[in-house]
């Protein structure tokens, strides 16, 4: 028998009426337990998170939204805001409690004359880059094309664009928000722009926001890219090349190491599939004919195993990692960021990276700086602008059975990083951490500005599934 009562977070159970009216209200679906679709509708990307939540309102537009908060709130029901749902936390999904699910929400409407671009929260960069780039346009969005632009976003964005043109919040002009109260906000510098400020880092803590607007660049529709891959015994070498030639480089390189067990697909040879390899990963937005110039050391590089560098379309590019990073395997993570690759940090990342059993496991170390560090400081709430790296180790496997171990993985992986970390965190890296963790990743000065806003605009902490800023009042 299949339990379908709806609990408030001070144990009072629905009536069904209550629950049908609310039903009625909406233009979108009300999914519960029991209904064909419920499994599919409360699974999210991390094959870990396996939660069950009392209802799932898939809402089709801000009034739905709108609706959803303010039964929410007067009924007391614990609630999880899911946009992509891509977050490997989890927090998009509750058990009991209500999910307010926007991944029905994929309007997107681009501005080629003044180049920008309104998208609603449910759609991914792959949706995303889909319009954009039909006028040669694109704002930075992940490394993968199947995040979700709404929790990325909210988090402050990093990706192959970010040395050229800045984080995902420093391309956005304004927001639309329905706060806790169910008010209905803009935000940006001329309205709200507290909110504004604190949205652009500060995650779901202060409303859910419905739709986003964007300044576009010129990018591609060609550009530079692929992979230059070493084998593993290659890696000290291969790094402390890196690390020189990154320092060197113009804004438009955006790039990314992989360490890991090469994947079964199709862009590597065959020959290398299952042993492990270095690779760098690359994404040129500046003219081919410059790209080749300022690539052409990386690709003299000793011997690779594989070169995939050429022009292909951006939006082909970004989906070039899909594959590593499909839905449902179940997957931990830690993160951090790295003042500099050191030659003691290398020796120490090449002596972990390939100590798991799971070949699905890797660790990638996005290069930053560029147009990113140059914003200032107080611009935004995102936390750390000025490491040189990230570092995040991602344990994935498919057994349950084997999680201590994956777990444990990355977890020593991690620790083993700490000297020579910033000791902050990128906010979308981050796991249930815990309070600590998500301070690290503000500084004690934003975090304070942070509480404040909560207080402001979410005295009762609604919004508390997600990298939680309590509120003090
Ligand atoms: C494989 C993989 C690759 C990634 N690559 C990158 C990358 O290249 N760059 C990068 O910056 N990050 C990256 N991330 C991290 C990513 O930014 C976060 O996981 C982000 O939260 C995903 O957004 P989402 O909307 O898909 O997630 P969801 O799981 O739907 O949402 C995550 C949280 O964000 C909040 N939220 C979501 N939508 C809204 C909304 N509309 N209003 C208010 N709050 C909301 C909620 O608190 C929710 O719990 C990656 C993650 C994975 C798993």
């Amino acid at each position: 028998m299949v339990d379908r009562r709806v609990i408030s977070t001070t144990g009072t159970v629905l009536d069904e009426a209550t629950i049908q009216e609310f039903k009625t209200s909406l233009r979108g679906e009300l999914i519960r337990p029991g209904d064909e679709v419920y499994d599919t509708a409360r699974k999210i990307w991390n094959g870990m998170i396996d939660k069950h939540p009392a209802l799932i309102a898939r809402c089709t537009g801000v009034a739905d939204v709108i609706s959803a908060v303010n039964f929410a709130r007067t009924n007391k029901l614990l609630v999880a805001v899911r946009g992509g749902g891509h977050n490997v936390a989890g927090n998009a999904v509750c058990d009991s409690g209500i999910v307010i699910d926007l991944s029905k929400m994929k309007g997107i409407q681009v501005d080629p004359t003044t180049r920008t671009a309104r998208a609603q929260a449910g759609i991914v960069w792959g949706d995303f880059n889909n319009e954009t780039q039909a006028f040669g346009l694109a704002t930075n969005g992940g490394y993968v094309s199947t995040t979700g632009i709404a929790g990325l976003t909210l988090g402050g964005g990093i990706g192959w664009l970010m040395r050229k043109y800045g984080l995902t919040i420093d391309n956005l002009l304004s927001v639309d928000v329905v706060t806790a109260d169910g008010r209905f906000l803009k935000a940006s510098k001329t309205e709200n722009s507290d909110l504004f400020w604190g949205i652009r880092g500060g995650g779901g803590n202060f409303g859910i926001a419905t739709s986003f607007e964007y300044r576009l660049h010129p990018v591609g529709p060609m550009v530079l890219a692929g992979m230059v891959v070493h084998s593993a015994m290659k890696a000290k070498e291969v790094l402390r090349f890196y690390r020189e030639y990154v320092a060197t480089v113009p804004d438009e390189l955006g790039s990314s190491i992989i360490l890991r067990t090469a994947p079964k697909v199709p862009f590597l040879p065959e020959h290398i599939h299952n042993t492990p390899i270095v690779a760098i990963l690359i994404c040129y937005v500046g003219t081919i004919g410059e790209g080749e110039r300022v690539l052409q050391p990386l690709r003299e590089l000793g011997s690779p195993l594989a070169d995939t560098i050429g022009p292909m379309p951006y939006k082909v590019f970004h989906e070039i990692l899909d594959p590593i990073a499909p839905p449902g395997l179940l997957v931990y993570w830690k993160s951090g960021y790295l003042a500099s690759l050191s030659d003691d940090a290398i020796d120490t990342i090449i002596a972990h990276a390939w100590s798991t059993r799971s070949p699905l496991s890797y660790t990638i170390l996005p290069h930053l700086g560029g147009a990113l560090s140059r914003i200032d400081e107080d611009e935004t709430s995102f936390g750390d602008r000025y490491g040189q790296y990230a570092i995040n180790i991602n344990a994935v496997w498919t057994d349950p059975q084997e999680s201590d171990e994956h777990i444990r993985w990355a977890r020593e992986f991690f620790d083993s990083t700490e000297p020579f970390s910033t000791g902050s965190v990128y906010v979308n890296f981050l796991g249930n951490e815990g309070e600590k963790r998500v301070k690290a990743a503000y500084g004690e000065a934003k975090y304070e500005r942070l509480v404040a806003l909560k207080n402001k605009y979410d005295p009762t902490n609604f919004f508390s599934l997600n990298q939680n800023i309590k509120p003090r009042t």
